[in-house]
Parts: structure tokens; C-alpha cells; sequence
């Protein structure tokens, strides 16, 4: 899951994406309206965390651009305390949801695995494909009841799959989704950590569509539940 972040307060800013990052995401900060409209609008994010105070264009506007030009990602804005018009006018913008600053990061991370949950089609918010379970509350993932012992980047890859489980997912559709914009990005090395993760989660639970991609899937015989 990869996440862009357009916030100006430096401080908070770097509060945040260590949060995240430790959270699991990829993260991407932009420090204006400016840089942070040109990310979203070209890069594929899961979510964006968008402030709107900002310098060069103001959030209302960002989103306001991004909504005309279809862009659909799910969006949290964050707003002044005592600002209700801020808040109306953000949802009318396009907002998914809000917080109002200051806050605790434990509900702005609550917040966006909501997001990222229901705007993934997600009703629980613990993911299960048959015996395989991932927790994104406390980022960990198991097997038939065992934890796995999984990198930030190996649990990345099972939470975005796992999330769009039953669907072919592309190469490069997953090195758009697990790196940063920032990270040197070679769509090779996504062979070599679904050759990790497989051997950790039992072979046959991700499947290989020569040409297109991968899915992961429930074994044979076992239930979804
Ligand atoms: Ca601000």
C-alpha cells in the first residue's frame, strides 16, 4: 500500500511518515498544493492524506482538480479546529473523510485503513484467503493459525495482494503500489520477493499468469471463512 502525504508543517510531516512507514506504507510527501496535485494525478496511490492549508495551491483546490480529472483515490483531508466551513467545503471538494488537528496519529492510521479497507470493496477489517490471515491493525499476517516473520516490503506485497485477492495483479501495477516514488524501482526484484513470500505462505498459494501477472488464491478445499 502506498500513500501520499501533502503536508506543509515540516514537523508533522516527518512525524507522520515515520508512523506510516512503520505502519507499512510506502509514503510519499509533498510540501506544497503544487507538488502534491502533480503526485496524485500521475502516481497510483491507495490514499491520500491531504492537509488544507498549503502553500502554491490550497487543498479545497487540489482536490477540487484532482476530482474534475477523475482522479478516484481515496482521500482524508485535515482541518483547522474550529473551521466547519473548511470541513463542508472539502466534502463537497471530494473527501472521503476528515480529521481536525491536532490529532493522535493511532486515529489517523485507524482512519486510513478504513479508507484503504472499504475503498477496496473490504467489509472486515482483518484479511483472510483461506488459511492465510493479515491483520493490518498490528501489520502482521499468519498461516494456518502460525505468524510469519515477514519484511516491511514482504508484508506490503501480501497486503496489497491480499487486499485484491482473486485478481490478476501486474508487475508493474505491484512496483507502483509497494515503493515510494524515491526508491530505485526495478520491476525484476518483484519475481524475486513473490519467490520469498511463496516460500513462506506455501508455494500454490500465489499463482503465476504467464504474460500478466500473479494472484493469490485459497488452496484447493479450503474455506474463505
Ligand atoms: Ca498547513
Amino acid at each position: 500500500m502506498r500513500i501520499l502525504l501533502v503536508e506543509d508543517d515540516p514537523d508533522l510531516s516527518r512525524q507522520l511518515k515515520l508512523a506510516l512507514s512503520d505502519a507499512g506504507y510506502a509514503v510519499d510527501h509533498a510540501p506544497d498544493g503544487e507538488e502534491g496535485h502533480f503526485l496524485g494525478e500521475t502516481e497510483p496511490y491507495d490514499a491520500v492524506i491531504l492537509d488544507l492549508g498549503l502553500p502554491k495551491i490550497d487543498g479545497v483546490s487540489v482536490l477540487e482538480k484532482w476530482r474534475r480529472e477523475n482522479v478516484a483515490t481515496p482521500v482524508l483531508i485535515l482541518t483547522a479546529r474550529d473551521n466547519w466551513s473548511q470541513k463542508v467545503a472539502g466534502f463537497d471538494a471530494g473527501a472521503d473523510d476528515y480529521l481536525t488537528k491536532p490529532f493522535h496519529t493511532e486515529e489517523l492510521l485507524a482512519r486510513l485503513r478504513a479508507l484503504v479497507r472499504r475503498s477496496a470493496g473490504h467489509a472486515s477489517p482483518q484479511l483472510s484467503c483461506g488459511g492465510l490471515r493479515l491483520d493490518p491493525r498490528a501489520a502482521r499476517a499468519s498461516v494456518n493459525g502460525e505468524p510469519l516473520r515477514l519484511t516491511s516490503l514482504e508484508y506490503r506485497l501480501l497486503h496489497y495482494m491480499m487486499m485484491h485477492q482473486g485478481r490478476v495483479i501486474s508487475r508493474t501495477e505491484l512496483v507502483e503500489h509497494l515503493y515510494d516514488q524515491d526508491f530505485d524501482r526495478d520491476s525484476n526484484t518483484i519475481e524475486v520477493f513473490i519467490g520469498r513470500v511463496r516460500k513462506k505462505i506455501g508455494q500454490d498459494r500465489i499463482e503465476t499468469v504467464r504474460g500478466l501477472g500473479y494472484r493469490i488464491m485459497a488452496l484447493e478445499g479450503e474455506s474463505d471463512a
